[in-house]
């Protein structure tokens, strides 16, 4: 159920119709578009007597909640969300741009790589210190090493850095040390990462399981919200299809739908979904064009020697040509970098 308050409602009745909710035995989230607050009562509203409510000084309407993702759903709010990670603003008219190295690898490395993406337009650095690798024997990460790495270069550069969570474990000293916290696609339904997320003052940058239908992938990200945390932002990174072409598929429809269904913002990770440096231009410019807020990209002084990830990583100046390509895109759809 959606409480929608008038434009001219007073905190005070906010307040009352928030607690009044709450004795009814609802969960109350509130929601704020421009001027308007709205209300999503989730948990169990079974007792919640809906014309009494609708009387109460400042209730403008109320409507039901049709999407069973009550909180990241445009039925709860119309409008896009804007997630703000340090000074950045992901899902306005200005596109976010992250990049950087697959994982943290050396202070210098950090530092110079770092520095030369901001000045060619990247505006949130990334480094992964806790590693998701397929095989036990491959590059695990530096760990908490790796994230005071990341964490040095960001007040060097002055740049939002972002990295991933891979359990409860660990999430505390993620929190500590990055602007961004990344759940990557392997932990898309780990509950219990995704609820401590809900408690974290961070952003969230959740990943898509490589199996996930959107439904389930909306409903991972309700997790998060439902538990206390609004700023959740989208990655499509590619789907497992049966093509043995690229490494997943980037499924450039969710774009569209994810935005259809969601208020929030959505970014595309080109550099998973193909597996393939040649495509990560074309994968951008196409992400771009269908409305996505923004990219993740791979970059790496020397590909083919990084510790991870190298075959999909990007050179510097391979960085600047695909600043350039979408740039053309951007503005064509009304976008800025
Ligand atoms: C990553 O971003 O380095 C990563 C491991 O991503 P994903 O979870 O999408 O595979
Ligand atoms: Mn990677």
């Amino acid at each position: 159920m959606l409480v929608i308050m008038e434009e001219s409602a007073t905190r005070k009745e906010i307040k009352r119709v928030t607690e009044l909710i709450k004795k009814m035995g609802g969960d109350v989230h509130h929601l704020t578009d421009d001027k308007t607050t709205s209300m999503t009562i989730t948990g169990n509203s079974d007792g919640v007597e809906r014309e009494f409510l609708a009387k109460m000084p400042g209730v403008k309407d109320i409507k039901d909640v049709k999407q069973p993702y009550k909180l990241g759903s445009r039925e709860s709010k119309a409008k896009d969300t804007i997630v703000k990670v340090g000074k950045v603003e992901v899902g306005g008219k200005k596109l976010a741009i992250i990049a950087g190295s697959c994982a943290v690898e050396t202070v210098e490395g950090t530092n110079e790589g770092g520095r030369l993406l901001k000045m060619l337009g990247a505006n949130m650095l990334r480094g992964g210190a806790f590693k998701p690798r397929t095989s036990p024997y491959s590059f695990q990460g530096l760990g908490k090493r790796g994230l005071e790495i990341l964490a040095d270069a960001r007040e060097l550069i002055d740049i939002p850095v972002v990295s991933e969570a891979v359990d409860t474990d660990s999430f505390d000293l993620v929190e500590e040390y990055v602007d961004l916290i990344q759940i990557g696609a392997r932990n898309m339904q780990n509950f219990s990462l995704l609820k401590r997320a809900g408690k974290s003052k961070r952003p969230i940058l959740l990943k898509r399981g490589i199996s996930a239908t959107i439904r389930e992938y909306l409903l991972a990200a309700e997790y998060i919200m439902s538990g206390g945390n609004a700023n959740v932002i989208l990655c499509e990174r590619g789907i497992r299809t049966f093509n043995e072409y690229t490494r997943f598929t980037l499924d450039i429809s969710s774009i569209p739908e994810l935005k259809q269904q969601s208020h929030l913002p959505v970014m595309v990770d080109p550099s998973h979904a193909s597996g393939r440096r040649d495509m990560i231009i074309p994968l951008s410019k196409a992400a771009i064009a269908a409305g996505a807020d923004g990219i993740m990209v791979e970059v790496h002084p020397f590909p083919d020697k990084a510790l991870s990830d190298g075959y999909q990583s990007i050179t510097f100046d391979h960085f600047l040509a695909l600043m350039d390509e979408i740039a053309k895109i951007a503005k064509a759809v009304g976008r800025s970098l």
